[in-house]
């Protein structure tokens, strides 16, 4: 990216996870062009349109048929927050219960029904009325492994005095991107699956920010070999920064009926366009899978080197969703303003903003990496100051 002074910057940041194609990618830019040159159909409500019919026909030959998934595909409103609330709803309607289960430091938006689910009592303050029908379970290692996974969760849902009530679904984020960087594992995430079967409760996964490849994986819980009930998937989906959402829901789900869940940007014509697009750029073959485990790997090795010899950072995250935890939180802002100052954009993450968080776009060359990696490590030394014993 460019200022208006002519500077150059390396993005890491990539519109918060809206941009894992990069900006304005020329293969997503020409299809966007013509269409709007054409004349056809821009904004179309919730009709059929062959803009959308193009996008469905692709995302079940390139996503869902090779995944063997089985999905209806919903249009919420365009943003994450509408994906998560459509899902939310469904789950309370399909199974008659109220209570949504949730994890530490999750976050899955700021409308009400997904700030209800979300940890950081900064962005629930907000709300500015009570948020309820809602119970957070510690997320994966919470308790830095001295409790076994889900010892409460399965205590409290087995219990009839426990106080909480039979919940409809639990909600759950791969990766928590905003929350700091926390990954699940995937034997985690299976074990959480077959407690929601044991339990009768749907599992709901918000691949909000870290699906569409951002883990190496179109969907960031294949690597668990879990299939949801229902699924949110938003920010990347356009491929371009248009705003975009669906919500995926197993076909016997789909109770809903015509108009119950509506909304006015539910047909964005030229997000179908370049959604289309970067499927069949992108997902017709394995070749971004496989490129972003490589790069996956090359930034948690640069990120490994850097806190190496600092025991008060740690490095989080899984595939090209990673950063640097702190245990002085204040560090994490000084570092991203350093950075920043030496052309690099990155984001902060965390409760405590503690995370610097790295985001680049999956296309991202090696080389900028590899720069992109130096003035972070640059920066983290400035502001920490340099490791006892010089590393090398
Ligand atoms: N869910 C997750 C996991 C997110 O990371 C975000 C945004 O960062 C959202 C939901 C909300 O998306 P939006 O800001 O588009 O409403």
């Amino acid at each position: 990216m460019y200022d208006e002074e002519g500077r150059r910057y390396l993005d890491f940041f990539a519109g918060a996870g809206a941009l894992n194609y990069g900006h304005n990618h020329p293969d997503l830019r020409q299809p966007l062009m013509d269409y709007l040159e054409s004349g056809a159909v821009v904004h179309a409500l919730d009709m059929q349109t062959p803009a959308k019919r193009s996008f469905l026909e692709k995302f079940d030959e390139l996503i869902l048929k090779p995944r063997g998934l089985d999905y209806r595909v919903q249009f919420p409103g365009p943003a994450g927050a509408n994906a998560v609330e459509a899902a939310l709803k469904l789950a309370r309607k399909v199974t008659g219960r109220e209570h949504i289960i949730s994890f530490t430091n999750a976050f899955h938006g700021m409308t009400l029904g997904a700030l209800a689910v979300t940890g950081n009592s900064m962005k629930r303050g907000g709300a500015g009325v009570p948020l309820s029908y809602s119970t957070p379970a510690p997320y994966d290692d919470y308790f830095d492994g001295e409790t076994p996974d889900f010892l409460w969760l399965e205590r409290v849902l087995s219990d009839s005095g426990s106080g909480v009530e039979h919940p409809a679904a639990v909600i759950v984020e791969t990766v928590q991107g905003e929350g700091g960087l926390n990954a699940g594992r995937a034997s985690w995430l299976r074990e959480l699956s077959d407690l929601c079967d044991r339990h009768e409760m749907l599992l709901i996964v918000d691949d909000v920010q870290a699906g569409c490849g951002r883990t190496g994986t179109f969907f960031s819980f294949e690597d668990a070999g879990i299939v949801p009930d229902i699924v949110c998937l938003s920010k990347s989906l356009s491929g371009y920064g248009l705003p975009m959402a669906i919500t995926l829901l197993k076909p016997e789900l789909d109770i809903w009926e015509p108009g119950e869940h509506n909304g006015t940007f539910r047909g964005y014509n030229p997000a179908f366009v370049t959604a289309t697009a970067a499927l069949e750029r992108f997902w017709s073959d394995d070749v971004l899978a496989k490129e972003v485990v490589v790069k996956a790997q090359q930034i948690g090795d640069g990120l490994t080197d850097i806190v190496e010899g600092r025991p008060d950072a740690q490095v989080r995250g899984r595939g090209l969703l990673v950063g640097i935890a702190f245990d002085d939180a204040g560090a994490s802002e000084k570092v991203a303003t350093a950075a920043f100052e030496r052309g690099l954009l990155v984001e902060t993450s965390g409760p405590e903003g503690e995370v610097v968080k790295l985001m680049p776009a999956l296309t991202t060359d090696p080389d900028d990496l590899r720069q992109g990696l130096e003035i972070l490590d640059d920066a983290v030394t400035t502001v920490v100051g340099s490791v006892a014993g010089e590393r090398a």
